[in-house]
């Protein structure tokens, strides 16, 4: 994947945690559960944890994380 914004060759990695994660469009400071029906989405989770693929751009610091892979 090329990076958006110098359009450089990407490195392909994981975003990971060994806790679940989510994203949602505003900070979540108790529930860290994600409320699917507000448009919030989960992260895959299995035995090892939480990741996706994600794409980085060291030079840029962006990751970019495809989420139908
Ligand atoms: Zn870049």
């Amino acid at each position: 994947m090329k990076c958006p914004y110098c359009n450089e060759e990407m490195e392909l990695g994981y975003l990971q945690s060994s806790h679940s994660m989510f994203w949602s469009d505003k900070k979540h400071k108790h529930m860290f559960r994600p409320n699917t029906k507000n448009g919030e989405i989960a992260i895959p989770i299995d035995l090892w944890g939480s990741y996706v693929e994600t794409y980085l751009c060291r030079k840029c610091n962006v990751m970019i994380s495809p989420l139908n892979k």
